[in-house]
């Protein structure tokens, strides 16, 4: 008899944008004339820049020929790919990182989701609080999160994220061994200043502590000051995985593909204590057992977007959703409403109106304005009280969304 991992189990059944997509379907099924903006989940609308485009066609064109084509690549991914990344997002801001340093993937979901795997299962973990949920659904999968109570699960330390801190998480007072950091921040949009960061650094080399480093959105830091990597601080390299997507930095959702940096350096000890095992070999020999890499024709499209061209095509792009966010920051403002994030990150963090909840203000939204919104305790429960809207929509929906919500609140 085969039995079930019970782990899966204690996950939510759905996950949030499903319960969200129900409530959504059932408002559209008694409101049919209503034309619903959806500024929910976190995908990208504009298309891939016309560099990526060349890019791609060129790649299918070598597939089309025996002596061009390619079967399975290298495992960590191609050399051309891996060295504009290292010649382009890391030495500039000085930071040398050896090829095999590089591993390519298929979106930072897997590698953040699956880079628990070469951790020992009862590793203790904590998290910013509220959060991307992949972070804390894959340990409960492997059981690593304890019971579901009160919200929150029991072996995972919270660290509160809210306006009453301004955003800035606090160094925790006892040892963790991994600890997951995203920023700039989903859901938040907030960052986290060179100096804060320098704070985790120096507390995981402390206490010996494994820092998950999810810079999906750093492409969106507008302030110099923001660290866009975490191997921007010193020591980073001992303790810090990083990962990264082009998933928003350049529109592919649905090309997929990013990386994760596993520096040679970091290393995990034995469970005595004798032995420090270095954790790129590791991931290498997990990834080359589970992984067959993402396609040669996503690799060269990824690569594209290093040419000059192709830098100021993404630009161009990342700058439009960016003006989204500076006009929904305004004009919510404008209505009276704390709005965080949007400045360095494309996610506005919204409060809800005093005893509303943030279900409670997602139906109020989509039902007084035909708005789709995240509701923040989606992402934990310091996400109760907020919800989350993207700037990632089509410029004339996200002026249309902030012209009926003003006409909602008004209105109320
Ligand atoms: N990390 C964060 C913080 C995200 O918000 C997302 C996607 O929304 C991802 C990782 C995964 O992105 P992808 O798998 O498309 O690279």
């Amino acid at each position: 008899m085969a039995l079930i991992n019970e782990h899966f189990l204690k996950l939510a059944g759905n996950y949030l944008f499903a319960d969200i997509a129900k409530k959504v379907n059932a408002y559209k099924a008694t409101h049919p004339q209503a034309h619903v903006i959806s500024l929910g989940i976190g995908d990208v609308t504009q298309p891939l820049c016309p560099a990526v485009i060349k890019a791609m066609h060129k790649a299918v064109e070598e597939m089309a020929v025996k002596s061009s084509f390619k079967g399975y690549g290298p495992e960590r991914g191609y050399d051309f790919l891996r060295e504009a990344i290292i010649k382009n997002d890391y030495l500039p801001r000085g930071i040398k990182l050896d090829i095999n340093e590089v591993f390519i993937n298929d979106g930072a979901k897997s590698d953040t989701g699956n880079i628990q795997e070469i951790v020992r299962w009862d590793n203790s973990i904590g998290v910013t609080d509220p959060i991307y949920p992949v972070y804390i659904d894959s340990n409960v999968m492997i059981g690593r999160a304890g019971v579901f109570e009160n919200g929150k699960w029991s072996n995972v330390t919270y660290f509160p994220c809210t306006a009453e801190n301004n955003f800035t998480p606090q160094i925790p007072d006892h040892r963790v061994d991994m600890i997951y950091l995203c920023y700039p921040n989903n859901p938040t949009g907030t960052v986290i200043s060179k100096e804060e960061l320098q704070k985790w650094v120096q507390y995981a080399l402390k206490n010996d502590t494994l820092i998950l480093y999810d810079a999906a959105y750093e492409a969106y830091i507008r302030d110099e000051s923001i660290p866009h990597s975490i191997y921007e601080i010193k020591g980073a390299k001992k303790v810090a995985i990083e990962f990264r997507s082009y998933s928003k930095t350049a529109g592919f959702t649905g090309v997929r593909c990013g990386y994760t940096i596993v520096p040679k350096e970091l290393t995990a000890a034995t469970l005595d204590g004798t032995k420090r095992i270095p954790l790129n070999p590791i991931w290498d020999r997990r990834q080359a057992t589970k992984f067959n890499g993402t396609s040669y024709i996503s690799q060269r499209a990824a690569e594209a977007i290093y040419s000059p061209e192709g830098k100021e095509q993404v630009k161009k792009v990342i700058d439009y959703y960016m003006e989204n966010a500076r006009m929904m920051r305004e004009e919510l403002t404008k209505l009276g409403i704390q709005v965080f994030g949007g400045e360095n990150a494309p996610y506005l963090w919204v409060k809800t109106p005093e005893h509303t909840d943030s279900w409670k203000f997602f139906e109020q939204m989509l039902y007084g304005a035909s708005v789709v919104c995240t509701p923040g305790v989606g992402f934990g429960p310091s996400g109760e009280g907020y919800v989350r809207l993207t700037a990632f929509g089509d410029r004339a929906d996200c002026q249309e969304a902030m012209h009926r919500i003003t006409t909602w609140i008004q209105g109320l």
